[in-house]
């Protein structure tokens, strides 16, 4: 056959909308009509391309993609990579609650019957967890560019040349500063910023001194950036606010563990004025950017309009008001990151030693690793563990066939092995993992 006859051999857009009536009980007949016409433009530019299609091909497509557009495309997955807060598996994964599908009263003081607002019910929890006011917005993005608009629009912003940081997807500390509305006076050198360059670069326009966590790398060798302390005093002395970004979250000394990251709590006692971090890092919440510190600057940024546009949803609400809380009463392993963080090198090889057990097919064997904190973390923050490791010809396809399974298993192939790190497998998950791993070795 030539393309003409091929093309002449497809059916009708018809002929397949009569074939398939009766997905017309199932679905809109419009969409079904909708997805027959694009199928059959497919079918047209591959038969033109030359390609035989099948008998039936435009059917089949035709039920495959309603039925694609009838189940969920954001679903869970089995995390097996051993990379904590996972950009692209939505970083920290969520504590524990039942979601409110009533009203609720987000805005409605029960107590006065009165308009309330909806910060109060993080509000008291931020100042206990960090001893200042706090409010929340969309995500540390949000934060940055909040506070730089507020406390510096039309003014400059002072900021070390070793913090003018991509942290990924797209996200620039000068190009947040340029939209807010601030000019950036930066000072030093890539790598040495001392006390004196910020405050030669003081002038009347100056607004705020900012100081960014360079979370995803680090300048090592002849390197140099004043103390907080200093630049605190620097800010008392000239009456400027300080504003520290601090990219993850940390609340609680992590340092034991072997992770360096900066805590909240002694910025803050440092005598930052304000203070912002995500609520998905290692706060372990859900996406949102919390700001925190002087009880003047956090009501003038409560006032600026833009809080209402970044402001959250009540499902976030509730789930932040939940972590804060666990993060207030110490209840670390309710909040599963930091219970994937502190769980032993020896408790994952025990769990990992009875998945092997039960899938003895997948040949796997244990072998030492680092799972890695991530989350814009550098590489360096990672912790001791004990990776299951399976030797395949082609370990791609039990990658592809593990990630295409219901539910999608995550792992990742190194130096021709299949690596699975149990650390960021929820326990309850191990039984799961086991049947997954059976149906994906057919
Ligand atoms: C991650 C990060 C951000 C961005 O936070 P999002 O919550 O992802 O918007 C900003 N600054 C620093 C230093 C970060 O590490």
């Amino acid at each position: 056959m030539n393309a003409d006859e091929r093309l002449r051999a497809l059916p009708s857009v018809d002929e397949v909308l009569r074939e398939l009536e009766r997905l017309t009980a199932v679905y809109p007949r419009a969409l079904v009509a909708q997805q027959v016409r694009e199928a059959m433009e497919v079918a047209r530019a591959r038969a033109r391309a030359g390609e035989a299609l099948r008998e039936g091909w435009v059917e089949a497509e035709v039920e495959r993609r309603l039925g694609e557009l009838a189940s969920p495309s954001l679903r869970g997955v089995i995390n097996a990579t051993g990379v904590v807060l996972h950009t692209n598996l939505g970083r920290a994964p969520l504590a524990a609650f039942t979601p409110i599908r009533g009203y609720a009263n987000l805005e409605y003081d029960l107590e006065s019957g009165q308009r309330g607002k909806r910060d109060v019910h993080t509000g008291r929890l931020l100042q206990r967890l960090l001893g200042r006011p706090g409010i929340a917005v969309n995500n540390n993005a949000a934060a940055v560019y909040l506070a730089l608009h507020e406390l510096a629009a039309g003014g400059e912003v002072v900021i070390s040349r070793g913090e003018l940081i991509e942290i990924g997807d797209g996200f620039r500390i000068p190009e947040i500063m340029a939209e807010s509305g601030a000019t950036l006076r930066e000072v030093g050198t890539t790598n040495r910023t001392r006390i004196e360059d910020y405050r030669a670069a003081i002038t009347e326009r100056t607004k705020v001194l900012l100081r960014v966590h360079p979370s995803n790398f680090r300048v090592v060798g002849f390197a140099e950036r004043p103390q907080l302390r200093d630049l605190v005093a620097l800010g008392r002395e000239r009456g400027i606010p300080v504003y520290e970004d601090l990219g993850s979250g940390c609340v609680t000394d992590l340092r034991p563990l072997g992770l360096d990251e900066p805590v909240v709590g002694e910025s803050l006692q440092a005598g930052v004025n304000l203070v912002s971090f995500s609520g998905d890092k290692l706060l372990g919440g859900p996406q949102a950017g919390i700001l925190a510190g002087d009880a003047e600057l956090v009501a003038r940024l409560r006032r600026n309009p833009m809080y209402r546009a970044l402001r959250l949803d009540k499902l976030i609400y509730q789930v932040l008001e939940t972590t804060l809380r666990h993060l207030v009463m110490e209840a670390w392993d309710e909040i599963p990151a930091l219970r994937m963080i502190r769980t032993s090198a020896k408790e994952i090889r025990q769990r990992a030693e009875r998945l092997l057990g039960k899938v003895p097919k997948l040949e796997g064997e244990l072998v030492r690793g680092r799972s890695v904190v991530g989350g814009g973390s550098t590489p360096e923050q990672s912790l001791e563990t004990w990776l299951i490791a399976v030797r395949r010809e082609e370990p791609e396809r039990l990658e592809r066939e593990l990630r295409r399974g219901r539910p999608p298993v995550i792992a990742r192939i190194q130096e021709g092995r299949l690596l699975m790190d149990l650390r960021t497998v929820f326990p309850e998950q191990d039984e799961e993992l086991a049947e997954a791993l059976e149906r994906a070795l057919g």
